[in-house]
């Protein structure tokens, strides 16, 4: 067999039928044949699926409204795009919500985090039923599969972590065959299934790290993902004028800016690739002859300045109550509460009399945590924070992103500078 890549197309990559007859000239356009592709769901479908979510549990009244706009969203678009010979994909879609219906006639589960994963797989189960209807009216030769059957999980919902094994066996048993007998698999990014065949996913914008765990067990020769930005940039543009794109990072550059929150992949993504040296591509679907950015095991001696900025921070200053210090038997109790309540900490800091943590503003978990600990520890939370990361910065660069700003703490640590300064508003 030929060597295999991946395409990735995200949410903004296939959001009306325009961008998804874009996609599909992409994918014309490449001679590129084992090909896996793996698709979001359209727009901010998975917005408006966990809306649905909390209104079953908290206001069902809601849930024909919400239904009906994403049923009208998906149909359009449907249409627009097949016209007169929509019929078998309506008949796809027509599925698709009454099996919806079925989940959402019934009592939510008690376990919320089961009860989301069960419901917000239809947001990339009807776009990759549109694309592939499209595709095959263009006639791009593919099959269309459920990811659900490929990616096996734990029964972590929401945060499900692959179990490699079985993920491997079936991507043998079920993708390779399909790619031997059509050239193309479209399958869904984001979602999962137990050994039970309970439906699962793998954290917010986990489609990437999708097309890098189906990348790994076929050993492909690369993975594309399709965004709309030109590659991965030195800084937001939205934020900062002078952003340059990064013609090549490694894979450690892309895993630290990922961790400090660069929203352009996925975290769990670079790992995987790593580990068998298979090179990623970030590129501009708008413009797909520019070649935007590489990832790969290539060092490179000189960075640009990288900025990494997190928004929507909360410092939280914790003390004990009865003014000790605080010690390691309180830092041991503290992460205990924090590491169940699934809180990740950005940044933190100890002094004699306090402890500081700067976490997002997970309002419930906040609210969970405080009470936790409120017996023991006085907590006071300062919103409308942002976390800033630098990386490679020089003095002059530092200088000039300091200006005019609050900042209320600052760390350095080797090639990277932290900052957590009030939100510019
Ligand atoms: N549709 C999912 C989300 O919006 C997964 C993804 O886009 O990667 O989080
Ligand atoms: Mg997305």
């Amino acid at each position: 067999m030929h060597p295999i890549e991946i395409y990735k197309f995200g949410g903004a990559s296939v959001k009306d039928a325009t961008a998804i007859r874009n996609a599909a000239q992409i994918l014309k356009s490449t001679s590129q044949r084992p090909l896996v592709v793996v698709i979001s769901a359209m727009g901010k479908t998975t917005n408006a699926l966990e809306e649905l979510i909390r209104a079953h549990y908290n206001d069902p009244t809601l849930i024909s409204g919400l239904v009906s706009k994403l049923k009208a969203y998906h149909e359009e678009v449907a249409f627009e795009l097949l016209a007169d010979e929509a019929t078998g994909l309506m008949a796809d879609l027509h599925d698709l919500w009454v099996e919806l219906n079925w989940i959402l006639e019934e009592e939510p589960h008690p376990n919320y985090n089961y009860h989301y994963d069960q419901i917000i797989v239809f947001g990339e189960l009807a776009s990759t039923k549109i694309v592939s209807a499209y595709l095959a009216k263009e006639g791009i030769t593919h099959q269309w599969l459920d990811a659900r059957g490929i990616i096996k999980t734990d029964g972590e919902f929401r945060e499900a972590r692959i179990l490699w094994d079985l993920t491997q066996s079936a991507v043998d048993t079920i993708v390779r065959p399909s790619l031997d007998q059509s050239g193309m698999a479209v399958t869904q990014g984001f979602i999962g299934s137990t050994v039970y065949n309970e439906s699962t996913t793998l954290g917010r914008e986990g489609s990437d790290y999708t097309a890098a765990v189906l990348a790994y067990a076929l050993d492909a020769e690369s993975v594309t993902i399709w965004k709309d930005v030109p590659g991965i940039m030195t800084g937001d543009p939205k934020r900062f004028d002078k952003v340059a794109r990064l013609e090549e990072i490694s894979y450690q550059e892309a895993i630290e800016m990922t961790y400090y929150g660069a929203k352009v992949i996925h975290p769990k993504t670079i790992k995987p690739l790593q580990n068998k040296n298979i090179p990623m591509y970030v590129r501009p679907f708008d413009n797909p002859s520019l070649h935007g950015t590489k990832i790969s095991a290539a060092e490179s001696d000189f960075l640009p300045p990288i900025v990494v900025v997190e928004s929507d921070q909360v410092l939280l200053e914790i003390a004990t109550r009865d003014f000790s210090f605080v010690a390691e038997e309180h830092l041991s109790e503290i992460f205990t509460r924090v590491a169940a309540l699934r809180i990740k900490v950005n940044s933190m800091r100890n002094t004699a009399l306090s402890f500081m943590l700067c976490v997002r503003n997970e309002k419930d978990k906040l609210e969970k945590l405080k009470q936790e600990l409120t017996a023991r520890y006085h907590i006071s939370i300062r919103e409308g924070l942002e976390l800033i990361t630098v990386r490679h910065a020089n003095q002059k660069f530092l200088d000039q992103l300091e200006k005019g700003k609050d900042i209320i703490l600052e760390e350095r640590f080797g090639d990277t500078d932290q900052f957590i300064v009030k939100s510019e508003k």
